[in-house]
């Protein structure tokens, strides 16, 4: 039998939680290389909230952590050997 869910339901259900608000994380850390490298696609690009899922105020902190990262060089700025 088939479970029939309304439009409201199936938005519910396709909802994903920020995964920084999850964890109650209120810093981010730049020396962090593994989470952040998560947000960052296969060009070292940040990733959209879109595509992340994750909140406006910890999409903030999370490109801050990363360019910062960037700067201390722990995560390349470009992928040269892509694309
Ligand atoms: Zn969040």
């Amino acid at each position: 039998m088939a479970v029939i869910f309304s439009t409201k339901q199936k938005h519910q259900l396709g909802k994903r939680r920020c995964t920084f608000c999850t964890n109650q994380m209120k810093e981010i850390d730049y020396k962090d290389i593994v989470t952040l490298k998560y947000f960052v696609d296969g060009f070292r690009k940040i990733k959209g909230r879109y595509y992340s899922g994750v909140c406006l105020r910890h999409q903030k902190m999370l490109s801050k952590a990363i360019k910062r990262s960037r700067e201390m060089a722990l995560i390349p700025f470009v992928n040269k050997y892509r694309g």
